[in-house]
Formats: C-alpha cells, structure tokens, sequence
C-alpha cells in the first residue's frame, strides 16, 4: 500500500507519472529501448523535451517571449547563475526564508545585494511586507514559498525592475502572471517530478546585457541558444515531468488544481486551529503556504512530539517531522498528494488528542 507521503521533496508524485515512467524505463512507446538509453538527440526525445515546454506554457500560461530551460545542479545552481548572469552592480532580495538568505549569499560574489526587508529576527514567521525596491538595481529576488517556515508569497509583487522567482516549492499550485517575471525558477523534485532537474523560465530579452564574460556552462545564453541540448540533460527526469505536466493538464489545470490545494489546506488548517495540542507558528494568517503546513505542539503538550510522530506512522503517515530549525511537524501538500492523505492526517490528530 502507498503511504501518505508528506515530504518535503523529493516528495510525492502522482500515480499516473509513477506508472508512465515505469513502463517507459522498460520500453519507450514500442521502440525497443528504454528512455533510460536513448539519445539526448534522437527525435523521440526533441517530441519529449518540446512537449514539456508546450505544455509547461500552456499550463501555467506563459506569454510569447520566454524560454523554458530544463537544466542540472537544482535550485540552488540558479542562486549563482542569476548573480552570474545579471548582476552588474547591485540586485534586491526579499529575505525570507533560509532558501532566500542562501540565494543572497551567492549573489553576493558577483556585486552588492541590497536586502529590501527581512523576517529573520522572527525565525521566518512571516513574508516581510511593505518594504521598496530600490528603481536602480538590476533585479529584484523573491522566494514565492518558503518551503522551510511555511509561508507563501501568494500575489505577484509589481516593480519596475525585472522580478526573478525562486518557485520551487509552488510551481504550478496556483496561477501566476508569468508576464510580470523576468525569471521563474525552482528544482523540479517538489511539484513536479523527480530530484535531477531544475526548470528555468525565463525572459528572452533579458539576455545579453551583463558586461562579464561568463563560462558556458553557467551561461543562460548558452542554454537559450541550444534549447537546453547544449550537454546532455537529465532527460529521464524531464521525461518524468512530462507526465506530471499530462496528468495536471488531465484533471484540469492550474486553476482545478489550485481550488483542491485551497481545499486540502483548509482541511488541515482548521484542525491545526482546532485541536489543543497544535499551534500553526506562521504569525500572519494570510502567508500560511498551501503547499507546506507547519505546525508545533503547544507548549504544555511538547513531550508529545515524538509519541505524535510515531502514532502517525502507525497510519501510514510518513514525512511530516519539521525542518530542524522549526521543529514540531510540516506536512507538504503538494499537488499530488491526495485530499483523502489530508483527511487521514487530520483524524489521526484528533485521535491522537483524544486519548492525551
Ligand atoms: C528545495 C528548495 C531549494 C533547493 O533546491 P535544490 O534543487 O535542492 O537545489 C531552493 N529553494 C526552495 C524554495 C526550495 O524549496
């Protein structure tokens, strides 16, 4: 039997992507060889890779003008290519969360970083807010959810410098306007297959102005140019993506989606809210991520953490113990993660506070 899988990434997939994968490991639709064998360049694979890029467009409605790069090194290669790629003098950062606060190291090799407005001194409790972005920097740097604390930036940020988004963790959870993005970023391991590859959507026109010369290999120029065939890619994960981005596409899209994610973390807010012996940590109620629910137990109940965790268990309920550096529990809620995994974890809570 399945369990309910809420980890935080790698993390669950959705049964249709598992089965594909697994039928295309053995034999790619007939061929006689397996797309773990085929050639980086052979037609099977251009049908897969532009496939991907159709439907990535199509479902999160990307406009004209951008390129979807599939590439290795993850998420966190990118908070180097950025900096290496387009910071001249000086870029923005919203740090609020420890993927932020990562991100702002790296760039930080390559120019000056101006951090807008921070909620470490609250442990990451909440999306800083109000803060101004500077006219003169040559970026503005966004974590749309901090997969860590639990919170999520949900609007788009209107500036009037071009917007890089690290979406890792909510990519394609809900609709965005892509068309205020310079670039949208994150590893694909979250929501949308497995670990290997990171997706990279990005801007046409913001090619070509940086003064540096960079290696090709970290230049997006490069990836541009060759459709991101300019090495080998991790074809076998794109592959996998392909089929989340089908199954996504099957049950309605974005916005279907979107209305069950809505649903699903409803469902175990209100227990959260409910229950005596849970608290959510995250301070602003409007930032609590749909994808990532943290929750603590209250203070009185904290010898019960560890019980809790194995009582979970005992139901199948995997991956739900906190980041470190907030403890008490995190229950990631991606798009594949079935509603009734919810309910199962919302009954065992109540379970649970009824026998302490
Ligand atoms: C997981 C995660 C990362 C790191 O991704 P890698 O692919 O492991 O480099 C970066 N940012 C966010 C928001 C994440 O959730």
């Amino acid at each position: 039997m399945r369990k309910h899988n809420f980890n935080p990434g790698p993390s669950v997939l959705p049964e249709y992507t598992l089965e594909q994968t697994s039928k295309a490991v053995l034999d790619l639709n007939g061929i006689g060889m397996s797309i773990l064998e085929i050639s980086h360049r052979s037609k099977e694979f251009e049908g897969i890779l532009s496939e991907t890029q159709e439907l990535f467009k199509e479902l999160l409605d990307i406009p004209s003008g951008y390129t979807i790069l599939f590439l290795g090194g993850g998420a966190s290669l990118q908070f180097a290519m950025i900096p290496y790629n387009f910071l001249n003098t000086k870029a923005a950062y919203l740090n609020s969360g420890a993927w932020a606060s990562k991100a702002m190291k790296e760039a930080k090799f390559f120019g000056e970083v101006i951090e807008v407005a921070s909620s470490k001194a609250d442990n990451y409790t909440y999306i800083p807010k109000n803060y101004t972005v500077p006219d003169d920097v040559d970026y503005f740097h966004i974590t749309t959810n901090n997969t860590i604390y639990g919170t999520e930036l949900k609007t788009d940020p209107t500036v009037k410098v071009p917007l890089f988004a690290d979406a890792s963790s909510d990519i394609l959870s809900r609709p965005m306007d892509v068309s205020k993005y310079g670039i949208i970023y994150g590893g694909a391991q979250k929501n949308l297959g497995p670990a290997g590859v990171a997706f990279v959507i990005i801007k046409n026109d913001l090619l070509g102005n940086i003064k540096r010369s960079i290696p090709a290999m970290l230049d997006y120029r490069t990836h541009v140019e060759n459709n991101s065939l300019y090495n080998t890619p991790p074809v076998f994960a794109i592959f996998a993506c392909l089929q989340t981005l089908k199954w996504l596409k099957s049950l309605g899209g974005v916005q279907a989606i979107y209305k069950k994610n809505v649903e699903k973390a409803q469902i175990l807010y209100d227990e959260i809210d409910r229950n005596k012996l849970f608290r959510c940590p995250v301070r602003d109620v409007e930032d609590r991520s749909l994808m990532n629910v943290c929750f603590v137990m209250n203070d009185e109940y904290k010898d019960l953490e560890a019980p809790f965790l194995e009582f979970a268990k005992s139901k199948g309920i995997v991956g739900i113990k906190g980041h470190r550096s907030v403890g008490g529990f995190r229950a990631s809620i991606y798009n594949a993660l079935p509603k009734e995994s919810v309910i199962t974890l919302v009954e065992a809570m109540k379970e649970f506070e009824a026998k302490n």
